[in-house]
């Protein structure tokens, strides 16, 4: 493990869904479940067109809502409050990675494509709560999504982050090529490897790779 190479970090970014938990939770077929049903109420349309236009918007947009916003005007923070009303039974708390997180130097921070209260609550359910500086949600990027350049800009800039002294742990690799261009060590974290020269490392288990980097 060349922990050698974040030796220089100074500030850990951490996606959270399906990065900080694992995805076998499946917490998104249930936020998934909730965005379809926004989107047939919202444009009345039936569920496969719903569908349909959900994974569209993924596509072309990173993310359901901003296919929303772009293309339909519609109001993102009833929309975030929704999709995000769901169960978190499925998820336990994890001590040996909040025990990682702890022993990591400098600053640490979440940052999500959904809302910042909805990361709260993932967080607690996982006795991760008060382990993070700052924990950044769409909100805090001007509803600009990841992978957008602008949202990572955004979110940084408030965050008074150096990107070249970061790190930024991800389950999407496309959320990883703008955090490797602007000079980020990037962290693949899923089961099955992704291509692309802008992921420096890969691992399915987050807190085993971060126990290696600080002994
Ligand atoms: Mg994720």
């Amino acid at each position: 493990m060349p922990a050698d190479d974040f030796a220089h970090v100074r500030a850990w970014v951490f996606d959270l869904d399906n990065t900080l938990y694992p995805p076998a939770v499946r917490l998104f077929d249930q936020i998934e479940v909730q965005m379809t049903a926004y989107v047939m109420e919202a444009l009345k349309i039936s569920k496969p067109e719903a569908d349909r236009l959900r994974k569209h918007y993924w596509h072309t947009h990173g993310t359901t809502l901003a296919g929303l916003m772009r293309e339909h005007e519609i109001d993102p923070l009833p929309f975030l409050e929704n999709v995000h009303d769901i169960s978190f039974d499925g998820l336990s708390p994890d001590a040996d990675l909040a025990a990682c997180i702890d022993t990591l130097p400098g600053r640490k921070i979440v940052y999500t494509n959904g809302c910042a209260p909805y990361a709260e609550r993932v967080l607690a359910a996982r006795g991760l709560s008060g382990k993070f500086d700052a924990i950044y949600g769409i909100e805090h990027a001007d509803f600009q999504p990841k992978p957008d350049h602008a949202a990572f800009e955004r979110i940084f800039a408030r965050d008074g982050l150096e990107p070249e002294k970061g790190a930024m742990f991800e389950d999407d690799p496309r959320n990883l090529t703008v955090p490797h261009t602007m000079g980020m060590r990037t962290v693949h974290v899923a089961a099955a490897r992704a291509d692309g020269g802008h992921i420096h490392h890969h691992t399915d288990d987050l807190t085993d790779f971060l126990s290696r980097l600080t002994g």
